[in-house]
């Protein structure tokens, strides 16, 4: 399959501003040179702790943020560097689905106005083909029919957020960027929601990046999963490689902290110390080396880069 959106080298640097007169003093390396691609219709699961710089990749992405340096392609074209006219056209074929689907949703806009916002700034169309259009999109996301006049506080948490889905969807684009969709709702029916996202993904042809702070959300979206850890993309390859045999000792991590029926797996928990350190003021050499329980001299010196050590299977470790 052909790819769709690649990454090369991206990185996103936010500048710190201190002192009397508030002058830039440093930058956060919210993402720091990371490369990934994804193919037409496929899944890429991105996992990670908060403050690992996920959301700032997605976001950059789709341009709510602007890289400090590293290429997108998107459809083969460069779009990190677009604006104006430009930059509005990729809106089109990317589309951002958010973890609060309250806060993203207008709260004195109808519902049937919310989803209809995106098709009326991109396409002249008549008024009766609008709704129309903005009803089979409520209906293909499983809500009712009258959902189109009420309001967004009128509907549950998983509602709201298939409200989102439907105004992601309305211009039919290629890639969702869903940044972590269902952490913000109901275990009951996060379930439901993912099956959705799924089934939309087969009906209209759509590529996912799946943004989420653990591993069994994205367990079932995604064909391949990244790791990222502070900035950094630290372990990627297909769903089943990474869950059988992860080979990042963060991954390691992660995956020992799904919950498992059977009681056996918990004694090989591994509990991760401490917290995220602070990207102002990021460890040297290996991110991850005041965390890792397998650390060596080398780790505090030299930064892994991102290798493939086994087919499809790449890590950013000293240890391979
Ligand atoms: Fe641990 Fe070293 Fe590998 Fe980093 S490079 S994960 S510190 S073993
Ligand atoms: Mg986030």
């Amino acid at each position: 399959k052909e790819t769709l959106l690649e990454i090369k080298n991206l990185k996103t640097y936010y500048p710190v501003k201190g002192g009397f007169f508030q002058r830039t003093i440093g930058n956060v390396k919210a993402v720091d040179d990371i490369s990934f691609s994804i193919k037409k219709g496929e899944t890429l699961g991105l996992v990670g702790e908060s403050g690992c710089g996920k959301s700032t990749t997605g976001r950059t992405i789709i341009r709510l943020l602007k890289a400090t340096a590293g290429e997108i392609l998107f459809e083969g074209k460069d779009i990190s560097k677009l604006s104006g006219k430009s930059l509005q056209a990729i809106r089109q074929d990317i589309q951002m689905v958010f973890q609060d689907p309250y806060a993203s949703l207008n709260p004195i806009q109808m519902v049937g106005d919310i989803v209809a916002e995106p098709i009326k700034n991109f396409k002249s169309i008549g008024k009766k083909e609008l709704k129309t259009e903005v009803m089979d999109l409520l209906q293909k996301v499983g809500l009712p029919e009258d959902a189109y006049y009420k309001y967004a506080h009128e509907f549950s948490g998983g509602q709201r957020q298939r409200i989102g889905i439907a105004r992601a969807l309305a211009l039919r684009p290629k890639l969702i960027i869903a940044d972590e969709p269902v952490s913000a709702l109901d275990v009951s029916v996060q379930s439901q929601v993912l099956n959705l996202l799924k089934e939309l993904q087969k009906e209209f042809d759509l590529t996912f990046l799946f943004i989420a702070h653990d591993l069994s959300v994205v367990k079932h979206m995604s064909d391949r999963i990244g790791v990222m850890y502070l900035g950094s993309m630290v372990e990627i390859s297909g769903r089943k490689s990474l869950y059988d045999e992860p080979l990042h000792p963060y991954t390691k991590a992660l995956v020992s902290a799904i919950p498992m029926p059977d009681p056996r797996r918990k004694a090989n928990r591994i509990v991760l110390k401490g917290d995220v350190p602070s990207p102002l003021n990021p460890p040297t050499g290996c991110p991850f080396h005041p965390r890792c329980a397998v650390a060596m001299d080398e780790c505090s010196k030299t930064k892994p880069i991102l290798k493939e050590v086994k087919p499809g299977h790449q890590v950013a470790c000293h240890l391979y």
